[in-house]
């Protein structure tokens, strides 16, 4: 809610971490997760609300997008050909995580169209609102990546989701699997960053402390073997940034511990070793604190609850 990217700087960030062979893959959310998208045009939405205000805060709105109106489609097809001229990437995340449906079962539009193709319910509906999308950033040839929200049946075989709800993220691997889809494990209990690393450090009420420790512990197929693994890519660390104050803190959360998700990622199981780990942790530390110029002291004044006016 402060602030934004230009396009050039957006252009100069793919460049930099292009030199050092990372490729940057932009998330656009749909159809949920998009406050300031209702703010700035609300009659794309099934029940337009002209008071809507950007929220401050991080939560799950109940605004998603009327897939039935035609300027949703034309919006979306701007912004994909506009992001692919700052993004090369061949893949665009489309979020679809936490879009409850509610309004989509009351709009007479929604409704309408669901009895006219004979969809069952909001689900098919995201699945041909997922389909649709999926052929809009065709045109630019590009693919969809989605946030797995525990139904495999919204999605398209061959395309890749991220699982990282912690109560579906063992039963995704099969899941997945029966629906040809790509997984990529982000079970938040081991790879969301954004989660205090140490006990008794500050948790907003809700977040689990995520020890390095737990974090290396990760295993991606959750015990299961090759064979029902195969569709599994990789591993991925969030770092949500609605509760880390500056670039000192967010790297103070991010450390070591994405250090443990990237071994995880490498490693299988039976080569890992947790004191082994650690001593390289031990060489790396001098080189993280001196390469982000990280200042401790400063972290430390910060520690949450901070509130947002005072970062300045
Ligand atoms: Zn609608």
């Amino acid at each position: 809610h402060e602030g934004m990217y230009t396009r050039e700087e957006l252009k100069e960030l793919v460049a930099y971490c292009a030199e050092r062979g990372i490729e940057v893959i932009p998330e656009i959310d749909v159809p949920g997760h998009n406050e300031a998208l209702a703010a700035a045009y609300p009659e794309f939405f099934c029940f337009p609300d002209h008071n809507t205000k950007v929220s401050t805060t991080g939560g799950v709105g109940l605004y998603l997008v009327c897939p039935q109106k035609p300027e949703v489609w034309k919006f979306y097809a701007a912004v994909f050909k506009e992001l692919k001229d700052i993004f090369p990437s061949k893949i665009v995340h489309l979020g679809g995580d936490e879009a409850p449906t509610e309004l989509w079962e009351k709009c007479p539009l929604c409704r309408q169209a669901r009895a006219k193709a004979s969809m069952r319910d909001e689900q098919e509906q995201m699945r041909d609102f997922f389909a649709r999308m999926t052929s809009l950033l065709a045109k630019n040839g590009q693919t969809p990546q989605f946030w797995y929200e525990g139904n495999a049946g919204i999605y398209h075989p061959g395309e890749t989701v991220y699982a990282w709800r912690q109560d579906q993220a063992r039963q995704s691997i099969d899941k997945t699997k029966k629906a040809g889809l790509n997984l990529i494990m982000a079970s938040n209990e081991y790879c969301y960053l954004d989660f205090p690393q140490i006990q008794g450090q500050y948790n907003w009420g809700w977040m689990q402390t995520t020890t390095l420790r737990k974090c290396y512990e990760l295993d991606p197929a959750f015990g299961k073997s090759p064979q029902e693994t195969g569709h599994i890519r990789g591993v991925h660390a969030a770092a949500w940034a609605e509760h880390l104050p500056d670039l000192n803190h967010l790297l103070y959360r991010v450390y070591p511990r994405a250090m443990a998700i990237a071994e995880a990622g490498w490693s299988p199981m039976n080569v890992r070793s947790w004191d082994n780990f650690r001593r390289k942790v031990a060489d790396h530390r001098a080189f993280v604190l001196k390469r982000f110029n990280y200042d401790l002291e400063r972290t430390k004044e910060n520690e949450p609850p901070f509130r947002w006016e005072n970062k300045k």
